[in-house]
C-alpha cells in the first residue's frame, strides 16, 4: 500500500509547523489564523474553526497530525471527499488512509493494524464508522494525535446538512478527554457556531473566526438578454478551457443547456438527481480528473466536490436566497486563483420565484422567512453599490470596505436615474387595469398597443393607454422588475402573475417619494479576472499548455486529479520564473520535498527544453 513506504524523514525533533509547511506542502507562509490554530492543537487544546471555503482548513489539522505523536482521526461526512484528500496526501508523501466499508476486509484489517502500530499520520472516516463500539475500542488501543471534525455544521439540526450521526460525536469528549479536538466549518451563522460548541462539548475550545470574504471571486450580476449567448460569450472570452459549473433551476433546462453548449463545441455535461447513478458518478469523475469540463447542473451538484480549480460558477436562474447563492458561488476558486461568479436574472425569474413561494404549502411563518430571504437576494441583484460589501454585511461582517474593486458594481457602476415619473405611470396603469393582469399586458397598455386582449377589455379607453410610448418594452420590463424586486408591486400567486400594488406605493403615488432606478446597460465583458490563464502573455502560452499536458500525463499515471500533482498557481509560477534547477523549483509555491523528488525532473526537463530549444539538436 501507498502509505507503508511513505517517507517519514521529516519527523525529526527539530521540525516546526513552518518547516513542515515548507518541506511537505511547499508553501512559504501561513494564511490567516492557520498558525495560531496549529499552535493551539500542538499545545493539546481544543479549537473551533470558521473559515470560508478555500480558506485552508485542512492544513490546520494536517500539520499537527504530522507533528504530534500518534494518528490524527479526521471525521468527514462524504466518502468520496475523503478518498480525494487521501490521494492528495499520498502525492505529498504523507501516510494517510481511509477506513470505510467500500474497502475489502483485508484492506480494512491492514489499515487497522497500521493504526495500532502508529504508522499512520492521518486516518479518515465517516462519523457512523467512528462511533461503532468496535471502532471506539480500536481507537482506545491506538495512539491518537487529535480528532478533526470536518464540516462540523452537520451537527446543527437547523442547517441544511444535518446528519444525525454527527450528534454521536459528542461522545469523543468523554471517551478521549486527553485528545485535542478541532471542529471546522465554512458555515457562518453565529447560532450554528454556538450549536457546534454545545453539541460537541467544545466549551473550552478557542474560537478562530475568519472573514468570509472570498477576495479572488469576482461577483457579477447581470440582466438576462439572450442568456445563452451571454453565457457563451463569458465562456469563450473569459474562460476558454476552464472548468466550471452552470446552475439551472430545472432538470429540463439543465439538459437543454448542456446539449446546446455541446453543439457550440464545449465540453459540457448535464448533472441532476434524475440521471442514473452511474452516469452521475462518471460525470463527477470526469469533472475531477479531466481539465476544462463544464458541468450544467441543478443545485444537487457541488456538495461533496472538492475541486480546487473551478474557475467559474454561472447561474442561469435566480437562487432563492443569498445563503444558497454564496454557497454555490463559493465552489469557485478554492485554490485562491481568480474566479468568476456570474448570475443572469430577469423579470420572469422574480415573478416565478415569488409565485412558487406564495403558492407553496408550508406555514405562514415559513413563508415569511422565505420571503425575507428572496427579498434579500433580489436586493443584492438590484444593488448599485459594491456586491461584496453587501454580501459580507448580510453575513454579519459590518467592517467591509465600501469598494472591493472586484465586483461588477465597483468595476462598471450602473448609471441610475430619477424614474419617479415612469414609476408613477407604471403603478397607475396596474391600478387602472384592475390589478388583474400580468406584466406583458400592462406594458402593452402603457405603450398604446392594439392587441386582442386590449380590445377585449376596452383598455384603449383607459387614461393610462399609450402614456408610455417613450420607452421600449425592454425598458419597461426593467422598471417592472425593479418595482417587484423592491416590493412596490406584488405578484399574485393564483392570478397567473397578476400584479398588485402594495402599501409601499402610497408615498410614490402621492408624490411624496422619488424613486431612482438603475439603467440596464449591456454588460461589459472586458474586465477579465485578474491573472487568469488567458491573460498569460501570448509567448507564455506554449509553455503553459505543455506544463498542463505533463501534469495531465502524471495525473493519469498516478490515478489522481491533475491538481493533486500541482495546482494552477504552481504551474503559473513555473511559467513566470522558469526554474532550471532543483533549488529554483523548490522556491515555487506548492513544491515540497516529496513532489520535488517525484515530479521535479520531469518538469525541469520540460522547462529546459523551452528555455534552450536548440541544445538537443546541436549536441
Ligand atoms: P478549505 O478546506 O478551507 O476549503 P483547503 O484546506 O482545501 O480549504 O485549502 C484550499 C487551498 O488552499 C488548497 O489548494 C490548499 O493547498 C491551499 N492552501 C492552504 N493553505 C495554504 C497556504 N498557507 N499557502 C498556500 N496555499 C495554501
Ligand atoms: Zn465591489
Amino acid at each position: 500500500m501507498h502509505w507503508s513506504h511513505a517517507p517519514v524523514y521529516w519527523r525529526a525533533m527539530s521540525e516546526t509547523p513552518r518547516s513542515i509547511l515548507q518541506r511537505v506542502f511547499g508553501y512559504h507562509s501561513f494564511r490567516g489564523e492557520q498558525e495560531a490554530i496549529i499552535d493551539t492543537l500542538l499545545q493539546g487544546d481544543d479549537a473551533l474553526v470558521l473559515m470560508p471555503t478555500g480558506g485552508g482548513k485542512s492544513l490546520c489539522y494536517q500539520i499537527p497530525a504530522l507533528l504530534r505523536a500518534g494518528t490524527a482521526i479526521v471525521i468527514s461526512p462524504l466518502i468520496s471527499l475523503m478518498q480525494d484528500q487521501v490521494d492528495a496526501l499520498h502525492e505529498l508523501g504523507v501516510a494517510a488512509a481511509v477506513l470505510n466499508s467500500s474497502r475489502s476486509q483485508s484492506e480494512q484489517a491492514a489499515t487497522e493494524q497500521a493504526l495500532l502500530d502508529g504508522e499512520l499520520d492521518l486516518l479518515y472516516m465517516a462519523p457512523e464508522r467512528l462511533t461503532r463500539p468496535r471502532t471506539l475500542a480500536l481507537l482506545h488501543r491506538s495512539p491518537i494525535a487529535l480528532f478533526a471534525i470536518d464540516e462540523a455544521h452537520c451537527v446543527s439540526q437547523w442547517g441544511h446538512d444535518f446528519r444525525s450521526d454527527y450528534l454521536e460525536l459528542e461522545r469523543l469528549a468523554g471517551e478521549f478527554p486527553q485528545v485535542p479536538r478541532v471542529a471546522l466549518t465554512a458555515t457562518a451563522e453565529p447560532q450554528t457556531r454556538a450549536e457546534i460548541a454545545r453539541r460537541l462539548h467544545l466549551d473550552q475550545a478557542r474560537h478562530f473566526i475568519s472573514s468570509f470574504d472570498r477576495p479572488n471571486i469576482r461577483y457579477r450580476i447581470t440582466r438576462k438578454d439572450k442568456t445563452r449567448q451571454q453565457l457563451l460569450a463569458l465562456l469563450r472570452r473569459e474562460h476558454p478551457g476552464d472548468a466550471g459549473i452552470v446552475y439551472c433551476l430545472s432538470r429540463n433546462k439543465v439538459e437543454a443547456t448542456a446539449a446546446w453548449l455541446q453543439q457550440q463545441g464545449l465540453d459540457a455535461l448535464p448533472y441532476h438527481a434524475g440521471l442514473p447513478a452511474e452516469q452521475r458518478r462518471q460525470t463527477q469523475q470526469r469533472f475531477l480528473y479531466e481539465d476544462g469540463i463544464i458541468i450544467v447542473a441543478t443545485i444537487a451538484f457541488g456538495m461533496g466536490i472538492d475541486k480546487p480549480d473551478v474557475r467559474f460558477v454561472a447561474h442561469l436562474d435566480l437562487p432563492k436566497s443569498i445563503e444558497g447563492y454564496y454557497q454555490e458561488t463559493g465552489r469557485a476558486g478554492r485554490d485562491g486563483e481568480p474566479a468568476t461568479a456570474w448570475l443572469a436574472y430577469g423579470l420572469e425569474d422574480v415573478i416565478k420565484l415569488r409565485q412558487m413561494l406564495e403558492g407553496s404549502g408550508g406555514s405562514e411563518e415559513h413563508k415569511r422567512r422565505e420571503r425575507l430571504r428572496l427579498d434579500a437576494m433580489l436586493g443584492l441583484c438590484e444593488l448599485t453599490a459594491c456586491r461584496r460589501q453587501a454580501l459580507l454585511q448580510y453575513f454579519g461582517e459590518h467592517d467591509a470596505p465600501e469598494r472591493c474593486d472586484n465586483c461588477d458594481a465597483c468595476l462598471h457602476p450602473a448609471p441610475t436615474r430619477d424614474a419617479t415619473e415612469d414609476v408613477r405611470k407604471a403603478l397607475s396603469c396596474v391600478y387602472r387595469t384592475g390589478q388583474r393582469f400580468g406584466v406583458n399586458h400592462v406594458i402593452d397598455v402603457l405603450r398604446g398597443g392594439d392587441t386582442t386582449k386590449i380590445r377585449q377589455f376596452n383598455h384603449q379607453n383607459l387614461s393610462t393607454w399609450g402614456i408610455g410610448r417613450h420607452l421600449s418594452t425592454r425598458a419597461w420590463r426593467s422598471i417592472f422588475r425593479q418595482l417587484v424586486a423592491r416590493g412596490l408591486l406584488r405578484v399574485d400567486p393564483e392570478g397567473f402573475g397578476a400584479l398588485h400594488l402594495t402599501e409601499a406605493c402610497r408615498p410614490v403615488l402621492r408624490g411624496e417619494e422619488n424613486i431612482r432606478l438603475r439603467e440596464d446597460v449591456t454588460e461589459k465583458v472586458s474586465g477579465r479576472p485578474r491573472r487568469e490563464a488567458s491573460t498569460l502573455a501570448e509567448a507564455d502560452q506554449p509553455l503553459w499548455q505543455a506544463l498542463r499536458g505533463l501534469r495531465k500525463r502524471l495525473a493519469e499515471r498516478d490515478g489522481v486529479p491533475p491538481y493533486a500533482i500541482f495546482n494552477d498557481h504552481t504551474l503559473r509560477e513555473m511559467v513566470a520564473s522558469r526554474p532550471l534547477h532543483e533549488p529554483d523549483l523548490l522556491r515555487i509555491t506548492g513544491v515540497g520535498e516529496t513532489k520535488l523528488a517525484r515530479f521535479g525532473s520531469d518538469f525541469l526537463e520540460l522547462i529546459r527544453e523551452f528555455e534552450y530549444p536548440d541544445v538537443e539538436s546541436t549536441s
